[in-house]
């Protein structure tokens, strides 16, 4: 009898209380439809303490640092030029977050779309695989496509990505179960998007978005203003404890733990700035890397070949210059295009520069 009926009045004494959380969460959704949403409300909620985060920081160092506040007064470009950089990386933050990475289902409509106006204003001609029409935003990297034949009933996104592959690959084994999409070398499914990402790289929590051919540049910009922000503030925290140290004890303390996270943080931020450079400067994703032994087309390449790498300053080139809203593919290196880069090195390679071109 007790153990039945204490839950009851447990339910009996706090039901008004629900009823006020329920009527009131009721009416918060009415005005902010968005946040009835599960993933959105974690992703807002994730934006708001990354927020409160970088202002407690920030905050704790003017509120505390009277030399800062004095430095200040004598000269305010050096705190203006702190706050730029606070303000641009939490910008970048929102735009990296609100940034699409590059969906296949998006290239896939484009391409269909692009090759439907064409063939109604040119009936006579052929569309090239690789191809600049008006506005056409999809375009295919590779010297060796037209290896396979489709039937007439084949989309032309069909087409354009069976092409990428060797001939043999069955469109069936390349179709995406989930999007019922052709997927083109590099994509992958990300289970948290519910999509088919082009030259998918991670899912970024963080963000709340996936990191792909479409956002990976403005990725890479966010870790590197992020990383140069937490270096500044390191350095303030470490010039305040030096110049204040054994003032007020308890000031002194939550000084060094949050000077402790930082240093965390720093290294973190730094150690994936260099790995995502590295990334950058050989054409590879984080996905390739990390499964390289599971990704069908990338199982009998050596280690130390990068298949998609085109020398390390046009990488770099592609990766900063590629615009946004265009759609690339790369196709498959052939077998010929592979013994090239398995040579070794030898002086003569050095001296013209083999790996940056
Ligand atoms: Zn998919
Ligand atoms: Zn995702």
């Amino acid at each position: 009898m007790f153990e039945i009926g204490r839950p009851m009045t447990t339910v009996g004494f706090c039901r008004p209380f629900r009823d006020t959380w329920d009527r009131a969460r009721d009416r918060c959704y009415r005005f902010f439809p968005c946040l009835s949403d599960p993933a959105r409300r974690s992703s807002l909620c994730l934006k708001v303490a990354l927020v409160m985060l970088h202002l407690v920081f920030a905050g704790v160092l003017f509120l505390f640092d009277r030399d800062l506040i004095e430095k200040t007064r004598r000269e305010p470009w050096y705190t203006a030029l702190y706050v730029l950089l606070f303000v641009a990386t939490l910008a970048q933050y929102f735009f990296t977050s609100g940034s699409s990475p590059g969906y296949v289902l998006d290239a896939m409509r484009t391409a269909n779309e692009t090759d439907a106006l064409f063939k109604k204003r040119s009936m006579t001609s052929k569309q090239p695989a690789s191809s600049k029409n008006g506005s056409l935003i999809v375009t295919v990297d590779g010297n060796q496509l037209g290896r396979n034949f489709l039937g007439g009933n084949a989309t032309y996104w069909t087409k354009l990505v069976m092409d990428m592959y060797p001939s043999g690959s069955s469109v069936r084994s390349l179709t995406c179960t989930y999007c019922n999409v052709v997927q083109p070398p590099r994509a992958k499914h990300c289970q948290d998007c519910d999509k088919c990402v082009l030259q998918f790289d991670h899912h970024c929590v963080w963000l709340g978005t996936c990191i792909g051919q479409g956002n990976h540049c403005r990725f890479w910009w966010y870790i590197c203003e992020e990383t140069a922000l937490c270096l500044w503030t390191g350095i303030l925290y470490i010039t305040y404890l030096k110049a204040n140290i054994s003032k007020a004890w308890w000031i002194d303390v939550i000084m060094i733990l949050l000077l402790v996270i930082l240093s965390i943080s720093l290294i973190f931020l730094l150690l994936l700035l260099l790995f995502h450079s590295y990334l950058v400067l050989t054409n590879q994703t984080t996905y390739e890397l990390v499964r390289r032994r599971r990704i069908p087309y990338l199982r009998g390449i050596p280690e130390r070949v990068y298949p998609f790498s085109k020398g390390a300053c046009r990488n770099l080139y592609n990766f900063c210059c590629a615009q946004s809203g265009i759609y690339s593919m790369e196709a498959l290196p052939t077998a010929q295009e592979l013994e090239g880069k398995l040579k070794p090195y030898t002086c003569l390679d050095v001296i013209s520069c083999r790996c940056c071109c």
